[in-house]
């Protein structure tokens, strides 16, 4: 939608984030490759070996951008791109391939006719979740194809100074390699504030305006302002305008300043309610890698150590020492604050291949967690072990998920019992009273509280498992995101029946799951009396004062 008057250029569309930023547009230019399309077949054999090493390559590409946008914006957004990985070995799309190939076809003209048919298939699917994934087949297309050709990474101009940039439209392998030094905001002409793009420059912290209709390619090189509160982009602004947006500027920079400095003037103060509730301020961490951010942002300890990450990560069992050296890095880092460690929360949507774990109709129902390693002692008390001598050196607390019986906390303390006694012979050290605490994950473990309560120290709701498992809502489906957001009262009340029984019994209990981070259930949490938030390290400053508002 464009306001044009004589003097003033001002494009509308939808923000996102709420900073406004100036400077030259440029517009993206993807690399096309310099030769025509290959239509002529060498053959069946080389045509589908050419496709096979062009799928293997980006599928490395794909693990590498992974690990990029895991460090950039966090493991959430970068899962765009495990999606992507799993989509190249889907079967459906492998076998058009193979189809088109069959039939005569260039791997080239396989690999277009092929994303063609399944996009189109996608596109008029009614489900809007299954129907965003045409994108993404697109996205994979275009980066097939770039390695058919040889052609070279996209180019986004040769700039030496941060430039705002201008695209038709950005995929998230495009957004991620991107240099973010460079990019003052995004300008995309289609696309919506939930598509990836966005959800990207939103955790990147880039001021970004989509659904803002084409922009003729003679504006490149322009001045212009963009200011994503308002939604709008200024063209050759007049220096009214000029002054008036860096006004603007000027005062959100104070504001932005003094919160920040508000902020951290509580940083190393305990966080408490108006009325004198007292709540820990805990973070989530999936790697020791992150402890140095969760440390600056006073954090008051780790709430939530998802220790599945050194499992994920590699090809095979990690043995004793790896996990022991890894347990006591964080240990150490920690200098005396407390760190939960999760114990191994394998199956459902975190599948790795070397547990050779069985297909499942209902992975999320099905064989994870506590239930794997209790079923597999060997593995479990590994693990247990590592902990336990990583205990000697901090302060070390042990966490069961997927809790949802009292026989499973038993037969948990027997293995750490029995871990002790081995430890004890063999004269390794180990803290011989570290606390025990479970997820409440399950319905089962909110009903058994005070029962759970006479065996451990501690509890924590992980929020993500149990809104699936009370809503009966598959927390992999983006179509019942909305659902599962409109329904928090019966989570809050769960949390209301655990909070009750825990303290009735003398225990402890926090949140961890995505809710916690949720500054408009802080309150709540209070009244609740809830001893402690983990959030991610992003969150842990604006929680702390948010706490301190409360009443
Ligand atoms: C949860 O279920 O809320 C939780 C914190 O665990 P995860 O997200 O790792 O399943
Ligand atoms: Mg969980």
């Amino acid at each position: 939608m464009k306001h044009e008057t004589k003097n003033d250029r001002v494009l509308q569309g939808v923000g996102v984030g709420n900073r406004r930023v100036s400077g030259t547009l440029r517009f993206f230019h993807r690399n096309e490759p310099s030769h025509k399309r290959s239509s002529v077949s060498l053959g069946k054999t080389d045509e589908w070996a050419r496709l096979q090493d062009a799928l293997n390559q980006v599928k490395h590409r794909l693990a590498a951008l992974y690990e990029r946008a895991r460090r950039q914006v966090g493991e959430d957004e970068a899962q765009i791109f495990e999606i992507h990985g799993m989509l190249l070995e889907d079967e459906d799309f492998l076998e058009a391939l193979r189809e088109e190939i069959d039939a005569g076809a260039s791997a080239e003209d396989a690999l277009r006719r092929a994303t063609q048919r399944i996009s189109a298939m996608l596109e008029g699917l009614d489900n809007e979740y299954l129907s965003g994934r045409a994108s993404d087949i697109r996205d994979l297309e275009r980066q097939l194809q770039q390695v058919l050709f040889g052609a070279s990474e996209t180019d986004t101009t040769q700039e030496k100074s941060p430039f705002i940039l201008v695209a038709d439209d950005l995929s998230p392998s495009e957004t991620v390699m991107l240099e973010k030094s460079q990019i003052l905001g995004f300008v995309i002409f289609r696309g919506s504030s939930n598509s990836h793009t966005a959800i990207l420059a939103r955790a990147m912290g880039i001021p970004a305006l989509v659904s803002v209709g084409v922009i003729e390619e003679r504006f490149d090189g322009t001045f212009a302002l963009l200011d994503a509160e308002e939604g709008t982009l200024t063209l050759s602004p007049t220096e009214e305008q000029t002054s008036l947006f860096s006004e603007k500027q000027k005062k959100d920079d104070r504001i932005a300043e003094e919160h920040d400095r508000y902020l951290r003037s509580l940083m190393n103060k305990p966080a408490v309610t108006k009325s004198g509730h007292r709540m820990l301020i805990y973070a989530n961490v999936g790697s020791g890698e992150e402890v140095e951010a969760v440390l600056e942002a006073g954090a008051d300890g780790i709430g939530l150590l998802r220790s599945e990450f050194l499992y994920l990560s590699a090809d095979d069992y990690p043995g004793e020492e790896l996990l022991f050296r890894a347990y006591s890095d964080v240990a150490v880092q920690m200098q005396g604050k407390r760190t939960v460690i999760r114990t191994l929360d394998i199956g459902a949507d975190k599948k790795i291949s070397y547990f050779g774990l069985p297909e499942e109709e209902n992975p999320a129902l099905g064989f994870r967690a506590i239930r794997l390693c209790l079923a597999r002692r060997d593995l479990f008390k590994t693990q247990l072990r590592a902990i336990l001598r990583a205990s000697a050196l901090g302060r070390l607390a042990i966490m069961l998920p997927m809790i949802v019986s009292v026989d499973e906390v038993k037969q948990s303390k027997r293995l750490i019992e029995e871990c002790m006694e081995e430890l004890k012979r063999e004269n390794k050290r180990f803290d011989p009273k570290p606390e025990l605490g479970i997820m409440i994950e399950t319905p089962a473990a909110v009903m058994m509280c005070e029962e759970l309560a006479c065996e451990v120290d501690f509890f924590s709701v992980g929020t993500n498992d149990l809104t699936q498992y009370t809503l009966a809502a598959d927390r992999q489906n983006p179509a019942l995101t909305t659902l599962c957001e409109e329904n928090t009262e019966p989570i809050l009340r769960m949390i209301e029946m655990a909070s009750t029984a825990i303290h009735r019994h003398g225990g402890w209990i926090g949140i961890c799951g995505e809710m916690a981070a949720d500054l408009h259930l802080t309150q709540r949490f209070a009244d609740l009396r809830i001893d402690e938030l983990s959030v991610s390290a992003p969150y842990l400053l604006g929680l702390r004062g948010r706490v301190t508002e409360c009443r």
